[in-house]
């Protein structure tokens, strides 16, 4: 399961059985209500913050390593 957005007070879980329930925080443990699975809040939060921490993944790949040992020889 993963945060699929921030929603006023609390955030909106996706779980991998396709139902999605709101939380008011990433505690302890997340369980799904549907399917009870769980989760450790801290490795859906960590997941979520990695995700939205990179605007643009795109820019990385602009200059590969072997491009660069291309240009020194
Ligand atoms: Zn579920």
């Amino acid at each position: 399961m993963h945060v699929d957005g921030k929603i006023s007070g609390g955030y909106a879980i996706l779980c991998n059985c396709g139902n999605a329930f709101a939380t008011e925080r990433l505690g302890l443990a997340l369980e799904c209500p549907a399917c009870g699975h769980t989760e450790l809040g801290v490795d859906v939060a960590a997941d979520y913050y990695l995700r939205s921490k990179r605007p643009s993944s795109s820019h990385d790949v602009s200059s590969p390593p072997f491009a660069a040992g291309l240009a020194k020889a």
